[in-house]
């Protein structure tokens, strides 16, 4: 099973580009800004960066974060992300970029998207190809959701395609963001929310019906409400379900308690997705190896799964197929 996963040509649609940073990037960033007190020896980093809490975790993605000074860092960033795609043959990614959060810290939009830019030219070299999610983070507020919109409809770099929402989502209605999503939608680029990661599926609705959310990020408490689940079967709205985020982040028990078993059994599209991998000790062969060994699956099964991200990206057409026809041509 490992080795026909890997062989499988593969699509990440839920991955944060601050969360991507693994132990080799970090070192780099470490070295290059030792003022930030991040480990620059490689032992204490890895200790660092094992995965403890969540508190833990939020230390370790801050410390990451303030590294992140300009365009060096962030070409540094996406093309560690890109190496660890390459060598698990993922061949897309579409991965989120929070620019309120580095603008914030005082970098400039033009070395964000000039890291960016330069970054996905290398990742393309990798045949590794990046889109780009530019999210809110919602624990900022409306303030931070202008500021993305204007961001990302004025600059609109080479690679956008869609207008997300991330952060804590108890207290922070989607609904309020329906403006800027209504606006980004305007614009072409496409709406992918989290929501129900960590609140019931009253926060899905909302992505649904407020922000017309075309996929949703995580989405794991739909299985509460069934009327919603036959909703995203219906409308064939996909979920990029993350389960070891889930299990390390204490949304659910275990893998094997995980309710991917039942969005499945009920037809819901699901992707297996990764969110901050090397932070929670995750790789998107080991999210599929994992549920496919929890659930028993055939590889046609988990072909299915492959399939399943190719469809529910937003790469045209013609690249769909061909990525398609290659599964195939691995299950055959
Ligand atoms: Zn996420």
């Amino acid at each position: 099973m490992r080795s026909f996963i890997h062989a499988l040509p593969k699509v990440e649609l839920h991955v944060h580009l601050v969360g991507s940073a693994g132990v080799g990037t970090v070192l780099e960033l470490a070295r290059r800004h030792p003022e930030a007190g991040v480990p620059t020896d490689r032992a204490e980093l890895e200790r660092f960066y094992t995965f403890r809490d969540f508190d833990h975790f939020l230390k370790v993605y801050w410390a990451v974060q303030s590294m992140l000074k300009g365009r060096a860092d962030i070409h540094t960033l996406v093309v560690g992300l890109a190496r660890e795609l390459a060598r698990q043959n993922v061949r897309y990614a579409e991965v989120t970029v929070t620019p309120h959060n580095h603008i914030t810290d005082g970098m400039a939009g033009d070395e964000l998207l000039a890291g960016l830019a330069s970054g996905r030219a290398e990742a393309a070299a990798l045949g590794v190809d990046l889109a780009w999610c530019f999210d809110i983070p919602g624990e900022k507020g409306l303030v931070a959701a202008r500021e993305t919109l204007t961001f990302a409809l004025s600059e609109r770099p080479d690679g956008l395609v869609s207008f997300g929402l991330a952060g804590p989502e108890a207290g922070i209605g989607r609904a309020q963001f329906a403006p800027f999503f209504d606006a980004a939608r305007d614009a072409g680029l496409h709406s992918v929310p989290h929501a129900g990661e960590t609140t019931g599926p009253e926060t899905i609705w909302s992505a649904v019906r407020d922000l017309r959310a075309e996929r949703i990020g995580h989405g794991t408490s739909c299985v509460e409400d069934p009327a919603l689940v036959e909703h995203l079967v219906l409308k064939g709205i996909p979920l990029e379900v993350c389960p070891t985020s889930n299990v390390r982040t204490q949304q659910v028990a275990s893998i094997e308690t995980h309710p991917v078993r039942q969005m499945l059994d009920a037809g819901v599209v699901v992707t297996l997705n990764t969110d901050d991998p090397p932070f929670f000790g995750a790789t998107l062969e080991g999210e599929y190896l994992a549920v496919a060994a929890a659930l028993d699956l055939t590889p046609a099964q988990v072909a299915r799964l492959a399939e399943n991200a190719v469809l529910a990206s937003f790469l045209p057409g013609s690249r769909k197929t061909a990525l398609l026809e290659e599964i195939a041509d691995v299950v055959a």
